[in-house]
């Protein structure tokens, strides 16, 4: 699996429509202080389901969208693709190729899609879960996250581990068969309650 292209449009200083692709070996992306290089790391977070306004440095998720500058007015949506080259399925899809997309109104309404299908963020997120590529996970590494890691809580650092080992989904399972559990339980208990009534 391997991130073949990303398509960013009018999220955080990318006004117009930038398209880059990425070739095969190490990529470096190079300029000036403030021309937007940390911006397309962030833009890949974001397609990729993040969902902390703060992580992705602003107050609340629109400031993502293009806010304008002196000479160009706001824009009134944000919207990255990201392309994946899937031959070897290691993500839990049967393309060989996988397209997902975000895209997110200034009225906070937003939609996402797995090759142009309209699904739920839950979905995509599925997509990505235990593949090492979580958002905790050590795959994108942004200025000053190591220092966290280091100062973290033990139990948030055991959470990056868990992703990477690839037990985060089991885990997640264990959760909600857990809830069931306890839903099933105070049921039977109001059953036994009424059969007593009855008695
Ligand atoms: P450095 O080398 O200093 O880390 P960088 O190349 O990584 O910088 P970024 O941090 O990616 O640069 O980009 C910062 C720029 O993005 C700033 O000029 C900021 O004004 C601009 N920017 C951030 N959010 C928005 C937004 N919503 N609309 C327009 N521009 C934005």
């Amino acid at each position: 699996m391997k991130l073949k292209s990303i398509e960013i449009s009018g999220f955080k200083s990318f006004a117009d429509k930038t398209e880059i692709k990425f070739q095969n070996g190490i990529t470096g992306i190079v300029g000036p202080n403030g021309s937007g290089k940390s911006n397309i790391t962030e833009a890949i977070r974001w397609v990729m389901g993040e969902q902390s306004a703060k992580s992705l440095r602003g107050g609340k998720m629109p400031d993502v969208i293009f806010s304008g500058t002196e000479t160009r007015k706001p824009l009134a949506r944000a919207s990255v693709t990201a392309i994946f080259d899937n031959t070897d399925h290691f993500l839990k899809s049967e393309f060989s190729e996988v397209m997902i997309s975000r895209k997110l109104y200034r009225n906070g309404e937003s939609q996402y899609q797995i090759n142009r299908n309209d699904c739920r963020l839950r979905d995509i997120l599925n997509l990505f879960i235990d593949t090492g590529l979580g958002k905790e996970s050590f795959s994108i590494i942004s200025q000053g996250r190591v220092e966290s890691i280091f100062s973290s809580k033990p139990e948030d650092r055991r959470a990056i581990i868990e992703e990477v080992a690839g037990v985060l989904e089991y885990k997640q399972n264990k959760i909600k068969a857990e809830n069931e559990l306890g839903k099933t339980s105070e049921y039977l208990k109001r059953v036994n309650d009424l059969i007593n009534e009855l008695d």
